[in-house]
């Protein structure tokens, strides 16, 4: 979609952790100067599947609620796993 983010792995801003305690990816708006997807360096996993998935959902299609994208974050995740696909 022409969007190409910095991807950092390491630790989430702690002012979002204020708001999000369990917050383990985050994802700039597009619009950002030197957009960043972050995603927590303790991810592991079929859970770093599901939070790359998740922020990955959010940089395509920004507007979406994020209900709607933890669901679909979750099923891919699932589907994905199930399909041998392993974080290394
Ligand atoms: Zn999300």
């Amino acid at each position: 979609m022409g969007k190409r983010y910095q991807i950092k792995i390491g630790k989430i801003d702690k002012k979002i952790l204020r708001l999000c305690p369990k917050c383990a990816g985050t994802c700039d708006e597009p619009k950002t100067k030197n957009k960043t997807i972050c995603l927590d360096s303790c991810l592991h996993g079929i859970d770093l599947i599901k939070v790359a998935i998740d922020e990955g959902i959010h940089a395509c299609c920004w507007d979406l609620d994020n209900t709607t994208v933890d669901k679909m974050s979750h099923s891919i995740s699932q589907f994905l796993f199930r399909l041998g696909v392993r974080d290394k």
